[in-house]
């Protein structure tokens, strides 16, 4: 009987970690007073949904879970079926001793792209087209609204990589080859997090509450630096290149608040950023003073050795001591939570080291409101591919488009195109295509092809909206040339580009539009006056064809709302979108960079030509 109500005041007991109204410093301390190793490790390690569960999360006091790539719990899963899952996880850490939440992570890089039905943005090119970073934010924030719809609190964006050389397969995740217009879409993270208070000091976290998501900043440092674009691979640069080219990003993500930054698997001049101490402690934590927590790449220290997992208990020392505070491991938890463990009672990693990085987890838990509001009810759910989120994703779609050519002369345009034409042709292996519209990271990790995989309006579809009902509109996905003159055309629009890709899958050296893109290009703009729009992540290989086209449109990867190219190529709004890179004429050109010495693009960088928006309707 004693016993009984000894243990039941020993609950009661009142813990300052556990009362909102304390002061955050005094929340974190208390807690940390009170933790174990074992727990602060678990808050340490991040590990993937399919070897989660409940139990796993309360017998190894895991500190995070996450959907990496298009890790989803089912192909069409429902918002309410990623709530139940987040919450099955977050009742199972809750569940532990002092009951620490867990945070759930994804990679919503274009809108909430793993999740069925989600309003998919532009990729981050396209937003860099824009120059509008009041833009980038409202995307920031409806991301952040159909994330928490789904019971999710972070997200692995914004990508402020510096892409400066398009064969890298990552190209279309950097706004721009340009630092500076990198930079200012950093507006992003107020977007996603909310604005920071006025009184809140350089470098400390910030998450406005239960409509907004951490944010994360990746992948530091000179991701879009590497070698001819390859992955993963080397940054060879001075320092002052690197902090001149590929830091101004972080610098404001840091002064609006970001809460978590990504390591980059990339090296810089050979030593690879996960193993930097110098930059990510030294740089990131004493200089810029950054307060919020470093997180891994998906096995990022697996890959400080060469193969990847060599050596997986140097990886974990070198990691932890560069600064690096939680672990993305994401599957052989047990592995890394021994390897740690051990090295911390070998005082091969002190103490200090665990608790800086404790205390940065916690303190990102603590201010977005983790412990008071840990698990997620279904209040959101409307939010998730709502009206309003498509309308906004289509004028995205629209300020991203680049008009690179309208006519042989500005007298004789042919865009925007007439509403009412008798008979038009609509061609290539992209206009009917949702998977190539929205490219990587869209339901799968590496995207998909086809109508079906979500919902949003193909390029054919929504010029078949736009037109005159009296207007016959004909698709043939690649017509030959007799096929097109034996009818009377109007004039064609011709869309081709490239498949979807993800990392390492999109690198390349040649840069072509997909087969038969080439060939529908000849067939029909030889044939007949013709529009051609490019589906891209990048620049891609034009030149030989451009003679033939009598307009041209970089449309990047637009997303979910094909609506947004109908309306501006048929006037409804004019062109305003300017080349977020240099589009070079042959690959042996590359890197090729706004600012280079021998310049001799095919269109340079801030290059895009105006329509009036003129009401046809
Ligand atoms: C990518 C990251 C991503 C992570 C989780 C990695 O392969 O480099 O950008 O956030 O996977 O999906």
């Amino acid at each position: 009987g004693l016993a009984v109500i000894w243990a039941a005041l020993a609950q009661a007991e009142y813990m300052i970690y556990k009362d909102a109204t304390k002061p955050l410093n005094s929340r974190i301390k208390d807690l940390m007073s009170r933790m174990t190793l074992e727990e602060k490790i678990g808050q340490m390690t991040q590990i993937e949904r399919n070897v989660a569960s409940a139990e796993v999360m309360k017998d190894y006091f895991i500190g995070s879970v996450l959907s990496g790539g298009g890790s989803v719990p089912s192909k069409q899963a429902s918002a309410e079926t990623w709530i139940d899952m987040v919450n099955e996880f977050q009742k199972g850490a809750l569940s532990t001793r002092l009951g620490i939440p867990m945070i759930y992570g994804i990679d919503a890089v274009h809108g909430h792209n793993n999740v069925y039905k989600a309003t998919i943005f532009p990729h981050n090119v396209g937003l860099g087209a824009t120059r509008e970073p009041e833009l980038v934010k409202r995307i920031g924030a409806a991301t952040a609204l159909e994330v928490r719809a789904t019971g999710i609190p972070y997200v692995f964006a914004p990508c402020i990589a510096v892409c400066r050389d398009p064969r890298w397969g990552r190209c279309y995740e950097s706004y721009s080859e340009d630092p500076k217009l990198v930079q200012v879409m950093t507006e992003i993270v107020p977007g996603l997090q909310g604005d920071i208070p006025a009184n809140s000091s350089k470098g400390v976290p910030f998450v406005a509450g239960k409509t907004k998501v951490a944010a994360c900043a990746k992948h530091y440092l000179g991701d879009g630096g590497t070698t001819d674009g390859i992955n993963e691979n080397n940054t060879q640069i001075s320092r002052h290149g690197l902090l001149s080219t590929h830091m101004p990003g972080y610098y404001n993500s840091i002064i609006k608040g970001v809460s978590t930054i990504m390591v980059s698997y990339s090296s810089w001049n050979g030593v690879k950023m996960h193993a930097n101490r110098d930059m990510v402690t030294g740089f990131l934590k004493n200089i810029l003073r950054f307060r919020g927590f470093v997180i891994s790449d998906w096995e990022g220290i697996d890959r400080i050795t060469s193969p990847p997992h060599a050596n997986y208990s140097y990886s974990i020392q070198a990691g932890i001591s560069a600064g690096i505070d939680m672990i993305m491991v994401p599957n052989n938890y047990k592995e890394f939570i021994d390897g740690l463990t051990s090295h911390v009672k070998n005082k091969v990693i002190p103490m200090s080291r665990i608790d800086d990085a404790v205390k940065r987890i916690l303190r990102v838990k603590f201010v977005m409101g983790l412990f008071e509001n840990p698990l997620a009810d279904k209040s959101l759910v409307n939010e998730l591919g709502s009206q309003e989120h498509r309308e906004l994703a289509r004028e995205a779609v629209r300020k991203s488009l680049v008009l690179l050519k309208n006519g042989e002369s500005a007298d004789e345009p042919l865009l925007p195109l007439h509403k009412k034409a008798s008979k038009i042709l609509v061609a290539g292996s992209h206009a009917d295509n949702l998977g190539y519209q929205c490219g990587g990271w869209t339901i799968e990790w590496q995207g998909l092809s086809g109508k079906n995989l979500t919902s949003g309006t193909t390029i054919l579809t929504a010029i078949e909206n736009t037109v005159d009902p009296s207007t016959e509109v004909v698709y043939k996905e690649n017509p030959d040339a007799d096929f097109v003159k034996s009818y009377n055309f109007s004039y064609a629009i011709v869309v081709v580009g490239e498949p979807p890709y993800a990392e390492t899958f999109g690198d390349s050296l040649s840069l072509t539009i997909s087969e038969p893109g080439p060939s529908t290009i000849q067939n029909v703009c030889g044939s007949v006056k013709c529009v051609t729009v490019i589906i891209s992540g990048r620049p891609v290989v034009i030149q030989p064809y451009v003679s033939l086209m009598d307009a041209l449109v970089a449309a990047w990867l637009p997303g979910t709302e094909g609506q947004g190219v109908a309306d501006v190529l048929f006037g409804d709004y004019g062109f305003t979108g300017k080349l977020p890179r240099t589009w070079f004429k042959t690959v042996d050109q590359l890197p090729m960079n706004v600012g280079d010495r021998h310049y001799d693009a095919l269109f340079p960088f801030g290059y895009g030509l105006t329509t009036d928006p003129t009401k046809t309707i």
